[in-house]
This record gives C-alpha cells, structure tokens and sequence, in this order.
C-alpha cells in the first residue's frame, strides 16, 4: 500500500538545514547524517537530497544513476566511519519497517554479530 508523502519530507528538511542533523558526506544529489536512534556503532542514513522517490525499488525504477550514487556514498561513509564492512538495508513499506517515505539507505557498521536484522 503506498502513503501518502508529505512534502517536504523530514529528509528533505535535513538537507535544506531545516532540521539539524550530524552530516557525514554529501554530493550534489545526496546527503548522509547520523541516525537519530543508531542501532549500530555506526548507523548512517544515505538518501537523494530530493524525497520524489518514495523507496528503493521506485528509485531503481525512475533514477538507477541517483541510486549507484546513494551506494557510492553509503560505501565511502562504511570506510571512514567504520573498517569498511557494513551491511545496507533498505526499509520498504510499513511492513518492511519504513516508517520515513523517502528513499533512503541505513549504513550499519560495527557489532553486526549482534545486531538483528529487524528495526534497523
Ligand atoms: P525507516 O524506519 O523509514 O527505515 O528509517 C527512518 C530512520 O530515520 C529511523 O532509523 C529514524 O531513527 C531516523 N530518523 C527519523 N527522524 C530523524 C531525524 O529527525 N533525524 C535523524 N538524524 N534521523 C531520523
């Protein structure tokens, strides 16, 4: 079921600095700040500076070059935060765990062996 996106989105208002958040990196296109409630030694958020694609699988359909670059980002954040090793999840839909719906991908990095997979 798709909901409704409110614009601007609380992502958007992060990249317009709206909202303060710590940003790691940033391109043109794309943005990455702590996550509020980190559910990892490094937890990351990389998502396009503009919420008009409301997760992964629509953002691979309309913009597969914005999301290389979300990885690219998401990658160079994992090796300065972290030893490079990271896993990348992806919420999508309620049922998913999305609550936030706007594109975006958690970095997760350190203690992965005791991290679940859920409610990241
Ligand atoms: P989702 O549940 O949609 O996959 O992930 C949304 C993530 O955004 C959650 O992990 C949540 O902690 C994070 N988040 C929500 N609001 C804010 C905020 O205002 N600032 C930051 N830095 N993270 C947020």
């Amino acid at each position: 079921m798709s909901e409704p996106v409110e614009r601007p989105t609380i992502f958007e208002r992060i990249a317009a600095r709206e909202i303060p958040a710590r940003i790691v990196a940033e391109t043109d296109r794309v943005i990455a700040f702590h996550d509020i409630a980190p559910k990892a030694p490094v937890h990351v958020i990389v998502t396009p500076k503009s919420g008009d694609y409301r997760d992964v699988a629509a953002l691979a359909a309309g913009d597969p070059g914005l999301l290389a670059e979300v990885v690219e980002v998401a990658r160079g954040v994992a090796s300065e935060l972290g030893d490079g090793d990271y896993r990348l999840v992806f919420n999508t839909g309620p049922g998913g765990g999305q609550t936030v719906f706007h594109v975006h991908a958690h970095v997760l990095a350190g203690g992965l062996e005791e991290a679940s997979l859920a409610g990241a």
